[in-house]
């Protein structure tokens, strides 16, 4: 009797069509795109906080784009409210960033696959989790620092921006520090104007964070890392922390 051997098939992840409910500035160049997500699909949209979704939209001009967006909201909020959030920040001349910042509106249906990456770790109330982000770099961190922080984790957070106005999910981080200020240690960078101390006024140089590393933060006390932001940025903060010997570090690059 012949046996057929049949090949396993490879579970490819599938689009899905999602519908926009909410689209609301950040700041002038940058929105928070929120999106529901039916009951039958929440299995499939489940995720950890770091992750980030894939769109698929066909142009005007018939030419296809793929782009990714971090996640900020947590899986807590999906399981409540059935919602996913996004910060998206136009670049200039950026097809999808463009258009998600000047056409989208609630009511909209995105292609989307669900949420992949290894932009994430399996968080713990005892572990203190560090992360240096530049401007839209802190949309996975959001939602990494909020389930930490509900988790009752301690959390560093060195967040560098031009000025306040261009600061994403700047009201959101008062409110976490409003919540949880004894466990979470934020401070701000400013390139454009003038920080809270004359360190953190200009680029994260290595210098600069070699500095801040020994004064404003305790790199010692940091279990995990999460770098996020323009190459650059993310590169130059990854040596100097190999150099200072501190946790593990997991990075996330926008841009090459
Ligand atoms: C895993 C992952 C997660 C991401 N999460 C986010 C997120 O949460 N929020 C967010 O705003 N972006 C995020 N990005 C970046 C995003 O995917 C797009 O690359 C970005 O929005 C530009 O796409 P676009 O179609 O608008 O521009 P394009 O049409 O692709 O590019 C237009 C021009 O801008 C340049 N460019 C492309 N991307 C950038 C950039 N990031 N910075 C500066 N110049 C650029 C291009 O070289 C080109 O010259 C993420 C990227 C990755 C890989």
């Amino acid at each position: 009797m012949a046996i057929e051997l049949k090949k396993p098939r490879k579970n490819r992840p599938a689009w899905h069509k999602l519908t926009v409910t909410g689209v609301r500035p950040l700041t002038a160049d940058a929105v928070e795109v929120t999106l529901a997500v039916p009951e039958d699909l929440r299995p499939a949209f489940d995720f950890k906080p770091g992750q980030h979704l894939t769109f698929q939209r066909v142009e005007p001009d018939g030419s296809e784009v793929r782009r990714s967006y971090s996640l900020a909201s947590t899986p807590r909020e999906l399981a409540a409210e059935g919602t996913l959030r996004l910060g998206i920040r136009s670049i200039p001349k950026g097809t999808f960033s463009g258009y998600a910042n000047r056409q989208l509106l609630p009511g909209d249906v995105l292609e989307v696959l669900p949420p992949l990456g290894h932009f994430c770790t399996d968080i713990r109330p005892d572990r203190h989790y560090g992360s240096v982000v530049a401007g839209s770099g802190i949309t996975p961190i959001i939602a990494i620092a909020t389930a930490a922080l509900e988790a009752g984790a301690t959390v560093t957070l060195l967040y560098s921006n031009r000025t306040e106005d261009t600061t994403m999910f700047a009201a959101e981080l008062r409110e976490l520090e409003r919540a949880h200020g004894d466990r979470l240690r934020l401070h701000h960078v400013r390139t454009r104007t003038d920080g809270p101390t004359p360190l953190l006024t200009g680029r994260l140089t290595p210098e600069r964070l070699q500095e801040v590393l020994g004064t404003v933060v305790d790199a010692r006390e940091v279990d995990e890392w999460f770098l996020c932001g323009p190459y650059e940025m993310v590169l130059g903060v990854k040596e100097v922390l190999e150099a200072a010997g501190t946790g593990e570090i997991h990075t996330e690059l926008y841009t090459v």
